[in-house]
């Protein structure tokens, strides 16, 4: 396999065809087939998702595909943001379509219209729904698995508050399930509010989370926004207040993608292969027996099994016999499952387990009987060491870009003073070849710009997927 760091490109792409995520082979650019293990681990972020939203309130709606023009054209400065890239439907069978229709870019302006026959009354809200659809994308750019593709898995939550006030609460809200989510996933990042000629189509401000991909580019991994009553003075979205007089909405949205996937696997995997977060391995725990003389490891193998599938861990006996047992320590390891037993002659006769952490270290032995809380803290401490690596490459991975001769030369990520100027910007951006990603929306130390020498505070810079 490629060597992940010194050419973290090539690597990318080996492992996602070896570890069968994905089939790039399907005849449309940018468009790949899911296969069963790469849709598991999707499915797997998926429900940290919905577990995180639901309980907070949100419920899950699921709106067409198809958005005619009429609905789009009432999107003022939201539509231009993605004309060049919306696919449209322009015949049904044989016969032009009376009305064009587009394959949703993003579904305001699907659920808009119907927001807007919803809301009657200040009771009406908070109203917080989200899917998880596809998103299509005409995308000219060179597409890569999971990061730059024209059929997005998509998930986006939508809410519309009495007031701007309370939709500020719900960007509060969605900053906590972020966490979750991203505590969840082992994911470090720096909140980037985008610059105003850089943020959402439409919206009055867009906080971005950014990580730090190996080889130095950094990856917008997650979004949300502030509408204020853009969108809903646009759909007249309306409520009638307690004092008899109506009022605008205020809006706001929350958008993650496969692209969470896309981070797990540059930032967690190795030379080895994939390793995956307990919360979303397909596989938790593979167990692979190593045939011995007059050891039954079969039905060892079935009892260790059906005493952590009793206690809710995703077990997978690899059985096959026409593979070494090193062969399938090799491969499971390049699937990336965070733990493996292994039960040989020895095992059986003590009743012992013999345990390996994905990550490395010592085999880890105990006894059948404490296997279940045993297995419990060999994937804590691996989830453990995971977030450590990570976050120390994220350290590693965003420099103080003190001069633009730094950060012209450097390949990382760079954090520096700006004053928040259109101009100084350009400079940076003109004069370095990287991207403004914003002000760090959490970090409050101030200095001088370092175009202009007037007061700034702390931005990113970086070269963005
Ligand atoms: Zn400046």
């Amino acid at each position: 396999m490629e060597n992940k760091k010194s050419d973290f490109s090539s690597w990318y792409n080996e492992i996602i065809d070896l570890s069968g995520l994905s089939d790039k082979r399907y005849p449309i650019k940018g468009m790949n087939v899911w296969l069963p293990y790469g849709l598991k681990v999707m499915k797997g972020i998926d429900r940290i998702i919905r577990d995180n939203v639901d309980i907070s309130g949100f419920q899950e709606v699921q709106f067409p595909v198809l958005i005619t023009r009429d609905q789009l054209s009432i999107e003022f400065e939201h539509v231009k943001g993605f004309e060049n890239e919306v696919y449209w439907v322009t015949r049904g069978g044989r016969e032009p379509l009376e009305v064009e229709m587009a394959l949703r870019p993003t579904s305001e302006a699907a659920m808009y219209g119907m927001f807007q026959l919803w809301v009657r009354a200040h009771t009406d809200l908070p109203l917080k729904i989200y899917q998880i659809v596809s998103v299509y994308r005409y995308e000219t750019k060179h597409t890569r698995t999971f990061i730059r593709i024209r059929e997005i898995h998509f998930f986006e939550a939508h809410t519309a508050h009495t007031d701007y006030d309370s939709a500020e609460k719900q960007m509060v809200e969605y900053r906590q399930i972020w966490d979750q989510i991203s505590s969840e996933l082992c994911l470090p990042f720096v909140v980037d509010q985008r610059p105003d000629w850089d943020k959402f189509p439409g919206a009055m401000y867009t906080l971005a989370f950014d990580t730090a991909m190996p080889g130095g580019r950094s990856l917008q991994i997650g979004t949300i926004h502030q509408y204020g009553e853009n969108f809903s003075r646009n759909y007249g979205i309306e409520y009638l207040k307690e004092d008899g007089t109506h009022s605008y909405v205020s809006q706001t949205t929350f958008g993650l993608s496969e692209r969470l996937l896309a981070a797990v696997i540059g930032i967690h995997g190795d030379d080895t292969g994939l390793i995956f977060p307990p919360s979303i391995a397909p596989v938790q725990i593979v167990i692979i027996p190593i045939p011995s003389e007059g050891a039954d490891t079969d039905s060892y193998c079935s009892r260790v099994s059906q005493i952590l599938s009793a206690e809710g861990f995703r077990v997978h006996i690899d059985n096959r016999d026409n593979y070494t047992p090193g062969f399938k320590f090799n491969e499971w390891e390049m699937k990336g499952v965070p733990l493996r037993i292994e039960i040989g002659g020895r095992e059986v006769r003590d009743n012992k387990i013999t345990m390996r952490l994905r990550t490395g270290g010592d085999r880890i032995k105990c006894r059948i009987d404490d296997l279940p809380s045993e297995a419990s803290r060999a994937l804590a401490s691996l989830k453990e060491e995971l977030r450590r690596r990570a976050f120390e490459h994220f350290e590693r991975s965003i420099e103080d870009g003190n001069s633009l001769e730094i950060m012209k030369k450097g390949e990382t990520m760079f954090r520096f003073y700006w004053c928040g100027s259109k101009e100084c910007s350009d400079r940076i951006e003109g004069e370095t070849g990287k991207t403004v990603l914003g002000m760090q929306k959490e970090n409050e130390n101030k200095g001088k710009c370092l175009i202009c020498g007037k007061d700034g505070r702390v931005a990113t810079a970086s070269t963005p997927y």
